[in-house]
């Protein structure tokens, strides 16, 4: 048996982490077993229609490495594969239902129903759809029929007993009839509910494994039921847990970090977030961290699929990110960092690519590069606490001796390269017999206005030529005197 699974978003414009993670698990246990990743859309709730939403959901999967074998533009026996263009399939097996007994035309307009369930609510009661139009004639529901008035088709569940199916991850899920409530199959706009087509399209397409949120666990019952009426085989059901912010809080789009986009945005890498994706939720049953997509691949089992809720630690997203930059192609993260240098550095004449050396190792997310950077455009404001290091021995004293001796031997150097402006101050400080560290430290304070920086003196010197460099050290000098007088 060929294993084929699907993921069928409804087109809402963002591509939710939690749905992005449920692509991936649909994609990893397809491919682990050879089998097809399907792709449907699922727009049926016509109100909700964004404009240029499947592009988001095209986008974004291709955009992860998950392509599908069958889906909207790709084609594929089971098409088509958006919900909307299959609106009139449905319909027929509605009817087919309610002729074996499965499902039944219901006729009560909204104020009933709301009245109702205001009268179940006032009795301390869950509202339940009260089987009412089950029990009108054959005569009476062709009258109305024939009559144009509008329906909607609803399932007839059982009311007693139980039903119950073996979900691979939570195991033997038993619930008892009564719960269920008899749920639309088809509005009144002729469309079917998502309750319905789900179960139309899954058979349809042949789908083997349904891999969706365990916000579905408790309507698969449902679902089972109206295969067992078709007499089809249901699908087996891998549900997972809902991906968390904490233990009290799901992802949510207030916080900004629900969507994929929000962080293909703020300059995380697709390879780091699908990496860390895959592990929330999953394990590989070693202390391996690092997989590419054809590794997840290889190493995925869904018997290591977690029950708990997965909690999605952006700190350890952040450390994953910095190391997929870190091992990153160099002319890659040149190309990536531009633009980011561009907001604080753009028209500065600043080498980008020897910056791009000094800051690929330290790059953890690229929003953070241009605050990093901006030292180089202009000089920040600084405390001169910075000129004090213990370990360098350094202080304020220290750093004028420093910048006094620097000062003529910067001004001296005649070809401005690292290797030269190295070399000059190595002599000066071997002659002044100084240490390096009570030299080099105030200088890259002086330069830089900061004690963290990309590269130290000598690289933050050269970056930013020899002019801006002695006009830095004059602004220390100036400042350290003033400090000095009080
Ligand atoms: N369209 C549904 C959703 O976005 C799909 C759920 C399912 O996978 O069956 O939640």
């Amino acid at each position: 048996m060929e294993v084929r699974t699907r993921f069928a978003p409804s087109p809402t414009g963002f591509m939710h982490l939690g749905g992005l993670r449920t692509a991936l698990y649909n994609y990893l246990f397809a491919k682990k077993n050879g089998g097809k990743f399907i792709l449907r859309i699922e727009d049926t709730d016509q109100e909700r229609f964004v404009e240029g939403a499947t592009q988001v959901i095209y986008d974004t999967l291709r955009g992860c490495g998950m392509d599908w074998d069958e889906g909207p533009d790709v084609g594929g026996p089971c098409g088509p594969y958006i919900q909307s263009e299959r609106k009139d399939l449905y319909l027929p097996y509605a009817q087919q239902l309610v002729a074996s007994g499965h499902a039944y035309y219901c006729f009560c307009t909204k104020e009933e129903l709301e009245e109702r369930r205001a009268a179940a609510e006032a009795r301390g009661e869950v509202f339940k759809y009260d089987k009412h139009c089950l029990h009108l004639t054959k005569e009476e529901v062709q009258r109305k029929l024939d009559a144009g008035v509008p329906y909607v088709i609803r399932q007839n569940a059982p009311t007693e007993g139980e039903t119950s199916y073996d979900d691979l991850v939570f195991g033997h899920m038993t619930f008892p009839n009564e719960t269920l409530d008899d749920m639309v199959l088809i509005k009144q706009d002729g469309m079917p509910t998502y309750n319905f087509a789900n179960v139309i399209d899954d058979h349809l397409m042949g789908i083997t494994h349904v891999v969706r949120g365990t916000e579905y666990l408790s309507s698969t019952p449902k679902y089972n039921l109206l295969y067992a009426a078709f007499g089809w085989e249901a699908p087996q059901y891998i549900h997972l847990p809902t991906v968390m912010r904490d233990a009290h809080h799901k992802l949510s789009k207030r916080d900004g970090d629900a969507y994929y986009s929000d962080f293909i945005e703020k300059g995380y890498l697709t390879e780091a977030l699908i990496n860390y994706l895959a592990l929330v939720g999953w394990n590989p049953g070693d202390d391996r961290e690092f997989f590419t997509l054809p590794e997840l691949i290889e190493a995925f089992d869904i018997h290591r699929l977690n029950k708990a809720p997965g909690i999605f630690d952006m700190d350890k997203l952040t450390w994953f990110n910095a190391e997929y930059i870190r091992r990153m192609d160099f002319e890659r993260y040149l190309t990536m960092v531009t633009p980011w240098f561009d907001r604080v550095l753009a028209g500065k004449g600043m080498d980008y690519r020897r910056l791009a050396e000094l800051m690929q190792g330290r790059t953890e997310v690229f929003n953070r590069v241009p605050d990093m950077v901006r030292f180089l455009a202009e000089l920040p404001d600084y405390d001169l606490e910075l000129y004090t290091h213990k370990k360098m021995k350094s202080n304020p004293e220290v750093a004028m001796q420093a910048l006094t001796l620097c000062r003529p031997v910067m001004e001296g150097i005649t070809e401005w390269t690292e290797q030269n402006i190295h070399d000059a101050l190595m002599a000066a400080i071997a002659q002044a017999g100084m240490k390096n560290g009570a030299v080099l430290w105030p200088l890259r304070i002086a330069i830089s206005g900061q004690a963290n920086t990309p590269g130290g003196a000598i690289e933050i010197a050269w970056l930013l030529g020899k002019e801006e460099t002695l006009r830095r050290m004059d602004d220390g000098m100036a400042r350290l005197t003033r400090a000095a007088q009080g």
